[in-house]
């Protein structure tokens, strides 16, 4: 996101409340259109008239401003290969502090009599993070809950017609009567509490904001927007998140299932329309496909404002809780994982390794150092380029000419036209040529010479070998 100057934005003096307040926090009463509050003066046209100039909608946006729920033992639970051990669940929860989520969320204590136990081991850890437990909206779960030791309870029902009708058959005035019950049952322990839809896109907008409105009169800390069935995409998401912030003042919390790949798009749009607390889990795991990947959304956040999340968040932690969670689950962590990915900061293309070596924002929007990580350029293939061979060179302290790292790159790209070089073939090639330039044995282009050398190398490596075996 490109940083805002809010220095020469008009401020308006009659913006609407209710849209304010997010997170308890003012925002000013400035709505950044310019030259439409009869106010501007003529004399200065060029300010007149800004096209980049803050929109009033922008304020509402708390991408930089925003809490984590890590539902990993919770949703997570519910991913087809989980089963977390209570140590498992321990190593888990603290890892998740460790990295600096702002809450974890745990399976219903009603589950099973193990849930609950664990449930209150994890709330005995003193850990940084609030601890919430995530139960349906009835009184027999609250009073179990809020016995636990937790900091907070997420109490969810369904409003669809379809949980109306299949699930638990119950009416809207029902609802909201039990909704109210266990509200302030929960908040009479002194604790936070949330109300949640489930499947609340294909839920009915009026039924929706009406009980939304109650539970926030009567004081629930959060509301909560659920797409259960993973439905969504961002605009529906701006759209319902936005409206949403009109009429109510709590904070509002947003989880996403992923099965049509938007899951991290619409946890963006739904900070960008006003939204305060994205459920996420590690890598993503959850019923179906899962939710909000954990490590995918701090990928996207970190893009918007670098500085906000690297001042959040333990970064690098990212990957060893990942590498945690994929191993309790048995899974591998996708190639294509944002940021632990195993080619996330591998460059390939000639012009690309060129480009990085300069100046790695070129192609790069993650800088791999605030993770822990490295990145790599890849050079043993047919599209590498000698800049590329030429910073290998260097890293190997070789002494080549630019003409003579064009000519052994043009051999490095002959060899992988017929299979991959690895590193170690890469380096070797570079050394063989390098003894060959200093012995004087090999001249520019003299391909014969090097194979005859390349091959020397082989049969000579060949000899030592039974030695090193024995
Ligand atoms: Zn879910």
């Amino acid at each position: 996101m490109v940083p805002i100057d809010l220095s020469s934005a008009p401020v308006h003096p009659h913006v609407p409340n209710g849209v304010n307040g997010v997170n308890g926090k003012k925002l000013n009463g400035v709505n950044g259109v310019n030259g439409t509050n009869g106010h501007a003066t003529p004399k200065s046209p060029a300010k007149q008239f800004n096209p980049y100039a803050p929109r009033y909608a922008d304020f509402l946006s708390n991408v930089s401003n925003f809490n984590i729920i890590e539902s990993t033992l919770r949703e997570g639970e519910q991913f087809a290969n989980a089963f977390f051990d209570t140590e498992t669940k321990i190593k888990i929860a603290k890892a998740l502090d460790a990295f600096g989520v702002e809450y974890i969320e745990l399976t219903s204590p009603a589950a099973s009599e193990q849930s609950r136990a664990d449930c209150e081991a994890i709330c005995k850890l003193g850990l940084r993070a609030k601890i919430l437990t995530h139960i349906r909206c009835h009184m027999d779960d609250a009073r179990i809950a809020v016995e636990t030791g937790v900091d907070g309870v997420d109490v969810v029902i369904g409003t669809s017609s379809f949980l109306r009708e299949f699930s638990h058959g119950k009416d809207m005035a029902y609802i909201t009567r039990t909704a109210i019950e266990v509200i302030e049952f929960v908040k009479s322990k002194g604790i936070e509490v949330r109300f949640s839809s489930e499947d609340s896109f294909r839920s009915d907008l009026v039924d929706l904001l009406s009980i939304y409105q109650t539970v926030d009169k009567i004081g629930v800390n959060r509301v909560g927007i659920a797409d259960t069935v993973g439905c969504a995409n961002p605009r529906q998401v701006y759209d319902l998140v936005r409206t949403l912030r009109g009429v109510v003042s709590c904070d509002i919390e947003i989880h996403l299932h992923n099965d049509t790949g938007c899951a991290i798009a619409n946890a963006f749009c739904a900070l960008e329309a006003g939204a305060t607390h994205i459920d996420t889990s590690v890598l993503g795991i959850g019923e179906r496909v899962g939710i909000t990947p954990l490590g995918g959304l701090v990928a996207c956040l970190y893009a918007a404002n670098p500085e906000y999340v690297k001042a959040k968040y333990n970064l690098p932690a990212l990957r060893e809780l990942e590498n945690l969670v994929a191993e309790a689950v048995e899974v591998s962590v996708p190639f294509c994982n944002p940021i632990t990915g195993y080619c996330a900061f591998t460059h390939k293309a000639g012009i690309h390794a060129k480009a990085i070596l300069n100046n790695p924002s070129t192609y790069e929007i993650l800088k791999p150092e605030d993770f822990g990580l490295t990145r790599y350029v890849s050079i043993g293939h047919r599209l590498t380029g000698w800049n590329a061979v030429k910073s290998r060179v260097e890293q190997l302290q070789l002494n080549l000419t630019d003409d003579q790292i064009k000519d052994v790159t043009a051999k490095i790209k002959e060899l992988a036209d017929v299979r991959t070089q690895s590193m170690e073939d890469v380096d070797t090639l570079l050394r063989v040529y390098h003894s060959g330039v200093e012995s004087g044995e090999l001249e520019l282009g003299q391909r014969h010479v090097l194979d005859r050398l390349l091959e020397k190398h082989r049969s000579q490596s060949q000899e030592r070998m039974p030695a090193a075996a024995a």
